[in-house]
């Protein structure tokens, strides 16, 4: 009978130990993707039980946002449509718009979404890329600040065209952060962790694991390669955009550097002594846009512009220090990699 009893108990703690080995096996199921869209690298590294058909559904949401909605290139796309004329929007768009235009006053232009004839005349990354006249800036800028969004009419003035260039991998982000929550409602065992990359815009996710998760998050070297960073961040979950002189560029017989971030008041290349901008966010098109911001309007400027977005920022001078916003408590949260770096005080 004892020994009856004995098996028995054996036979249960066997099947017990099976299941946890499974669970464990599925909860810890990964899945790596990666494919071009917005004319960079998206990767897609999520962990969990419903890792692929996640994978699979942020995939073809990110395409489908790119073509349909945001390209300024698709003849498909809805911000094409405008550009060409169009002034009913989709709900889907005039919400997208009038964040931009809220952020556009908020950052007093620095972030302009209407600079894209600006961004065709200097071509920069094509192979038509040149410095313009004067003349023809003037004409680029004069009214890119204009445009307006008013419920679902927009109104865009000639000679204007609005380019998502600076927000677009920001908003894949947080598409792919809905489709991640939706799954989380949806089923039992579920997505433990995601790290969502579009280009320079990270979105950062563990389900579950408390307010303290974080994430070690390299800062590309700015003056490296694309693989050198100088410094990692210590996170909690959030989304992460990085603006940089390095990203498109190109130079002049004279070996002058002219970068893809304009600064609207001059219609050229900003040049506020800063080599890159990384903001901290909670939602994509907030830290891709404020990262373009800031890169424009330099450190002093844009600090009332992130307490604004409860956003913080680390800032690469080109003077190759590193000033971050993050308070004397979180002051660990950034270590410096590269030793041509140091970490400096905001003034
Ligand atoms: P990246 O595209 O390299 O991630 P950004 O997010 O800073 O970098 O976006 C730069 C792109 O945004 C440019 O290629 C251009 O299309 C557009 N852009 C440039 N300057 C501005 C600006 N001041 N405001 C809004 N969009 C801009
Ligand atoms: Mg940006």
């Amino acid at each position: 009978m004892k020994k009856k009893l004995l098996t028995c108990i054996a036979v249960i703690c066997a099947v017990a130990l099976v299941a946890v080995i499974v669970a464990d096996f599925f909860l810890n199921k990964n899945t790596a993707a990666s494919f071009i869209a917005m004319n960079t690298t998206v990767s897609l590294d999520i962990t969990g039980f419903s890792c692929e058909k996640a994978a699979g559904r942020i995939k073809s949401e990110i395409v489908k946002l790119d073509e349909k909605l945001l390209s300024r290139t698709n003849s498909e796309s809805e911000i094409y449509a405008v550009n060409s004329g169009k002034t009913e929007v989709s709900d889907e768009l005039a919400k997208i718009l009038t964040d931009l235009k809220q952020i556009e006053k908020d950052s007093n232009g620095a972030f302009c979404a209407g600079i894209g004839a600006l961004s065709d005349l200097w071509g920069i990354g094509t192979d038509k890329a040149k410095v313009p006249s004067q003349a023809e800036i003037d004409a680029a800028i004069k009214n890119a600040d204009k445009w307006s969004i008013d419920g679902n009419t927009v109104y865009i003035p000639d000679g204007v065209k609005l380019d998502m260039g600076a927000v677009g991998k920001g908003i894949a982000c947080d598409y792919a952060d809905e489709i991640l929550t939706d799954f989380l409602s949806d089923d039992i065992i579920d997505l433990r962790e995601s790290i969502i990359t579009v280009g320079g815009s990270v979105k950062l996710d563990k389900f579950g694991s408390g307010p303290n998760a974080a994430f070690n998050i390299g800062i590309r070297d700015p003056l490296g390669e694309v693989n050198e960073h100088c410094a990692v961040l210590n996170i909690a979950p959030g989304c992460i955009s990085t603006s940089g002189n390095y990203e498109r560029f190109f130079e002049d017989e004279n070996g002058k550097r002219y970068h893809h971030i304009f600064d609207p008041s001059t219609g050229c290349p900003a040049d506020s002594g800063l080599l890159s901008v990384t903001v901290d966010a909670q939602y994509g098109y907030v830290s891709d846009a404020l990262s373009t911001a800031c890169f424009v309007l330099g450190i002093e400027k844009s600090l009332p512009l992130l307490e604004k977005y409860n956003a913080d920022a680390v800032f690469i001078t080109t003077d190759k220090e590193i000033i971050t916003t993050y308070g004397d408590t979180e002051s660990n949260l950034i270590s410096i990699t590269n030793d041509e770096y140091r970490l400096g005080e905001l003034k």
